[in-house]
C-alpha cells in the first residue's frame, strides 16, 4: 500500500466517526443549522486550519499547564503578591475574574453544543477544541488569581456576583445574547467579532496590564492562553469566510450579525477601557491608542478591506465608536467611580502623575471636559467627604450600560435613543443599540435590566445595604480605595519602620 500523505493521514485520523446516516434523516441529527437562512451546499469545503490531533492537542496543552502550575506554585510560597506594583492594581483583576471568567465558561458550555450539532467533522472537532480550551481558560483563571483571594478583597463570590451585580450584566448579558442565538450567528459573535475584531482590545490590555504592574501569575497565564487564541481567531476567520463562500444569500445576513456583533462587543470593551486609563497604576497604552492600533489600522485597515472581495463592508456604527474615543475611558471610570459603593472593586481620584498622563494622552479631551471633575471630587475627600452618585441611573436596554455616553460629536450632551414596541418605551445609549433593539425587539424586551429589578423588590430588598448583600459585597470589597481594607493591609505590608 501507499504512504498516506499528511493530509490524508490526518483524514484518517480525525473523521472516522463522521459517519453518513443511513436510517435517520440527517436534518434530525442537526437541526438547528437551516433556521436561520444560511446556506450550506458543501460542508466539506470547510477546512481544519490546524490538522490537530487529540494526542498532539493534550500533549501540548498539559505542558503548558505544567508550566503554568510551577509558577502559580512559587509565586505563592515566596509571597510574590507583596512585589506587585501596587494592591490598587488589583480592582483590575476584580472586573477580570468577575467579568471575563464565566464568559470563559459560557464559551466552553456553547462550543461543546456546537461540537455536537454543527453538521461536519471539521468545524465539530474545531468547536471541541475550543470548548476545552475555554473551560481550560476559566479553570486557570481561577486558579491564578485564588492566590490573592486569601489576602485581598473582592475575590470571593464572583459566579454569584456575575449573575448579579449591576455592571457585570454587562458582559453577562451580552454572552446570553449570543449563547440564545442560532449557531452561525454565535460563531459570527463570538468567534469572529469578539475573539476576532476584539481580543486585542479585551485580553491583551489586562495581560499587559498584569506584565506591567509585577503580576506574574496572571501575564503566564495570559501566554497560555494566547496560543488557543490564536486558533480560536482562525476559527472565526475560517467560519465567516465559509458562510460568504457557501451561498451570495449568507452575505446579507452574515453582513448584519457583523453590525450587531461589532456594536455589542464594542460595548463590552467600554468597561476594559476605563481599565487601561484609570484602574492600572502602571499604565500600558491608553484605550485611544489601543483601538487606533487595533481597531483602526488593524482591523479597518486590512481585515475589512479584505472582507470587502465577498461583498461585506465594515460593521455600521463604526463611525460613533471612532469618535467616541476620546471620551470613552473618561465617561465609563467617571460613572464606575460614582458608584462604586455598589461594586466589588475600589476606585479613587486618579493620582497627580496619572492626571497628568491623561492630559497628555488625551490633549484634545481631558483638560477641559474630565480634570475638572476630578479635581472636584478631590476637594471632597480632602474635605473629608467622598462622592457618590445618590439614586440609580437609566440602563440602555441592549448593552446594560448606565446611559452615560454623549452624542457623537458632542460630549456635553447625554445621547438618549428611545423606542416604542407593543405601547411600551424602551430607552438605548446609542444609535448601535436602537438599531439592534429594533431588529429584534421581542428578544431584548426580556432583558434582565438590574436597576428594573432593583425597583421590582427582586434583588434582596429596596436598601442600599440590602442589595449589597444580595450581590454577596462584603466589607472592603467597595467604595474607596485610600483608607480601605487592601489599601490599609498593603501599607502595614510595606511600613519597613514598623519592623
Ligand atoms: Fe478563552
Ligand atoms: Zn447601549
Amino acid at each position: 500500500m501507499a504512504k498516506l500523505s499528511m493530509k490524508e493521514r490526518y483524514a484518517a485520523l480525525t473523521r472516522d466517526l463522521d459517519w453518513d446516516f443511513d436510517y435517520v434523516d440527517s436534518k434530525e441529527v442537526f437541526p438547528y443549522t437551516t433556521f436561520e437562512g444560511i446556506k450550506i451546499h458543501d460542508w466539506s469545503k470547510w477546512e481544519d486550519p490546524f490538522r490537530l490531533t487529540v494526542d498532539s492537542y493534550f500533549k501540548y496543552q498539559a505542558e503548558k499547564d505544567r508550566r503554568l502550575y510551577a509558577v502559580l506554585d512559587s509565586f505563592a510560597q515566596s509571597q510574590g503578591h507583596l512585589s506587585l506594583h501596587e494592591a490598587r492594581y488589583l480592582n483590575a483583576m476584580k472586573l477580570f475574574l468577575q467579568g471575563v471568567t464565566p464568559l470563559e465558561y459560557a464559551a466552553h458550555r456553547h462550543f461543546a453544543f456546537l461540537a455536537r450539532f454543527l453538521d461536519s467533522g471539521g468545524p465539530r472537532f474545531a468547536a471541541l477544541c475550543q470548548s476545552i480550551d475555554e473551560l481550560r481558560h476559566a479553570q486557570t483563571e481561577i486558579h491564578t488569581l485564588s492566590n490573592y483571594n486569601k489576602y485581598y478583597s473582592g475575590f470571593h463570590s464572583w459566579p454569584k456576583m456575575h449573575d448579579r451585580v449591576w455592571y457585570l450584566s454587562v458582559p453577562k448579558s451580552f454572552f446570553d445574547d449570543a449563547i440564545s442565538s442560532g449557531p452561525f450567528e454565535f460563531l459570527t459573535a463570538i468567534s469572529f467579532s469578539f475573539e476576532y475584531l476584539l481580543t486585542n482590545l479585551l485580553f491583551v490590555p489586562f495581560m499587559s496590564g498584569a506584565s506591567f504592574n509585577g503580576d506574574l501569575p496572571t501575564m503566564t497565564f495570559g501566554f497560555s492562553a494566547q496560543s488557543d487564541e490564536s486558533r480560536h481567531m482562525t476559527l472565526g476567520l475560517e467560519s465567516i469566510r465559509f458562510l460568504l463562500e457557501q451561498d451570495p444569500d449568507n452575505v446579507p445576513i452574515v453582513q448584519g450579525w457583523i453590525d450587531k456583533w461589532f456594536w455589542r462587543s464594542y460595548r463590552v470593551t467600554a468597561l476594559v477601557a476605563g481599565m487601561m486609563d484609570y484602574m492600572l497604576p502602571r499604565k500600558v497604552m491608553s484605550w485611544k491608542e489601543a483601538f487606533e492600533l487595533y481597531f483602526e489600522e488593524q482591523m479597518m485597515g486590512s481585515l475589512f478591506k479584505d472582507l470587502a472581495y465577498y461583498g461585506i463592508r465594515p460593521p455600521a456604527h463604526v463611525g460613533d465608536a471612532i469618535a467616541e474615543k476620546e471620551h470613552l475611558s473618561h465617561q465609563v471610570y467617571w460613572t464606575l467611580y460614582s458608584f462604586s459603593f455598589a461594586a466589588a472593586f475600589t476606585t479613587t481620584v486618579p493620582d497627580p502623575a496619572e492626571l497628568e498622563w491623561l492630559s497628555q494622552t488625551y490633549p484634545e479631551s481631558f483638560d477641559k471636559l474630565y480634570r475638572p471633575r476630578w479635581e472636584r471630587a478631590a476637594e471632597i475627600t480632602e474635605g473629608g467627604g467622598r462622592f457618590f452618585f445618590q439614586g440609580l441611573p437609566q440602563l440602555c436596554q441592549v448593552c446594560q450600560i448606565p446611559m452615560l455616553f454623549t452624542e457623537p460629536g458632542d460630549p456635553t450632551t447625554i445621547c438618549q435613543r428611545h423606542s416604542n414596541f407593543n405601547g411600551e418605551n424602551f430607552d438605548f445609549c446609542s444609535d448601535g443599540c436602537k438599531s439592534i433593539f429594533d431588529k429584534e425587539p421581542e428578544k431584548y424586551i426580556q432583558a434582565w435590566l438590574p436597576v428594573h429589578q432593583i425597583f421590582q423588590g427582586n434583588c434582596g430588598g429596596p436598601s442600599v445595604p440590602e442589595v449589597l448583600d444580595w450581590y454577596g459585597i462584603q466589607e472592603g470589597d467597595n467604595a474607596e480605595y485610600l483608607g480601605s481594607k487592601d489599601n490599609l493591609n498593603w501599607l502595614s505590608w510595606h511600613d519597613d519602620s514598623a519592623k
